[in-house]
């Protein structure tokens, strides 16, 4: 590692922004340049559908650094910049101003964008997509007391929306095309304590419905045409129905790609000299024996040390065991491991009171994944327990008068 080394980070989200903070962090003192698409340096998406929509947080708070901390850390950042090719041969970079950039190491933190629906309608005013700041302010200035909103899909995007939606005095109704929600990402059992908390707090959820249409006037949305002929009156519409992973730099650079740029531990691509991390890798999960793509938070910051660390010759970090969260309304949802193997869920708690934990464990009661709902300690007890291949007593998984944590003592 010298002085005269040149990392590339292209994509100034989460992960970009993580990557080149902790290069510095572990001591690499050449050039660093992240080349980012959107106009400010790295932020944090979590909020947008949550604290940032509801009002409840500043730009300032919103920011991953203060803006001072990339001047004083000699990070470059080119802003309103889109890289257009790489070269891998050459070891360049060209971007939409024209120019090319030479690197010695390239982080790939492309991201994902949100998926678009091919049906009518979709170039309506106030037919909205939640993935940057800016998609957020638009969002915001629509909502509102009074306000419509109809929300397709029923993911993290749709139901986080449609809970500070309602915080704003709006009405909101989710349309989601499975029969029940949050069906990608959970199990059946959080699916329903989903539904019936989002009902009970006034959000209306239709399930198995086809969107047919976006319907409009003098080119703004009025409503949500479903397959069944119904109208779904709306003032603003957001389409949440999931991210594609942007891989289409690297394909196109000759870098193997499958459901996402294939990386290995160290988040290192198929060209030793470029690294991957975030939404857009396709990654080895060694607790699962297998590779997938995570859209998480988490998963960027892992994979961020792991190339950071690699490029500085450190060994990276043990994997971590996949997290996520999502906070709607006064709940905390909080999953760790994926159900991967797993044959059978367990309930501890109460989803009734909404407290309560769903354990997913294999024929032989290993653990594999854990969903926790205003239920911390379930969470915490969990990571441990899947990181260390603990063979769990299902009866004490459920009886409330067993602590977690001597269940990992
Ligand atoms: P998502 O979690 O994949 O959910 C999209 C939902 O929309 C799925 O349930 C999907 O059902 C449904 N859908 C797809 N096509 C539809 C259609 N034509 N009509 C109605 N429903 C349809 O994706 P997302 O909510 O859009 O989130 C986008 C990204 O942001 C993801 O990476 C997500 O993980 C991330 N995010 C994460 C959090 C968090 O971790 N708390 C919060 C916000 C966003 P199918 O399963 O049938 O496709």
């Amino acid at each position: 590692m010298s002085e005269t080394e040149r990392v590339i980070i292209v994509g100034a989200g989460h992960g970009g922004g993580a990557a080149a903070a902790t290069l510095r962090q572990y001591g690499f003192k050449g050039a660093i340049t992240v080349i980012g698409t959107e106009p400010i340096p790295p932020y944090q998406r979590p909020p947008l559908s949550k604290a940032w929509l509801k009002g409840e947080a500043d730009a300032a708070s919103l920011a991953l650094r203060p803006p001072a901390f990339y001047e004083k850390a000699t990070i470059t950042l080119r802003l309103s910049t889109t890289v257009t090719a790489i070269d891998i041969a050459g070891k360049t970079v060209t971007t939409d101003a024209g120019e090319t950039l030479s690197y010695d190491w390239l982080i790939l933190a492309t991201g994902a964008r949100a998926r678009r629906l091919p049906i009518p309608g979709m170039e309506l005013s106030g037919v909205l997509e939640l993935r940057t700041a800016a998609d957020a302010d638009q969002l915001k200035a629509a909502l509102g007391p009074g306000k419509r909103l109809a929300v397709v899909g029923g993911g993290y995007i749709g139901l986080e929306a449609a809970a500070s939606a309602t915080a704003l005095g709006s009405s909101a109704t989710v349309i989601e095309r499975e029969t029940r929600v949050l069906a990608r990402v959970a199990s059946v059992e959080l699916s329903h304590a989903y539904q019936i908390a989002h009902r009970k707090r006034g959000v209306t959820i239709e399930l198995g419905a086809q969107v047919a249409a976006l319907e409009g006037a003098d080119g703004k949305i009025t409503g949500v045409r479903l397959g069944d002929g119904r109208l779904i009156p709306c003032d603003v519409a957001l389409v949440g129905v999931g991210a594609v992973a942007n891989i289409e730099l690297a394909q196109q650079a000759g870098i193997m790609c499958d459901m996402g740029i294939s990386v290995d531990l160290a988040a290192r691509t198929s060209d030793p000299s470029v690294f991957a991390i975030g939404d857009c890798t396709w990654r080895p999960l060694p607790h699962y024996g297998r590779d997938f793509r995570l859209e998480s938070v988490p998963n960027a910051l892992e994979q961020a040390r792991q190339a950071a660390a690699t490029i500085c010759g450190r060994a990276p970090a043990a994997p971590e065991v996949p997290w996520f969260w999502s906070d709607q309304f006064d709940l905390k949802l909080q999953i760790v491991g994926l159900n991967f193997g797993a044959t059978h869920t367990l309930v501890r708690g109460d989803p009734a009171r909404e407290s309560f934990a769903v354990f997913h464990l294999t024929d032989d009661h290993h653990l594999r994944a854990v969903e926790a709902v205003n239920m911390p300690d379930a969470f915490m007890a969990g990571r441990l327990l899947i990181a260390r291949g603990t063979q769990l007593a299902p009866a004490q998984i459920c009886d409330m008068s067993v602590a977690l944590k001597d269940l990992v003592a």
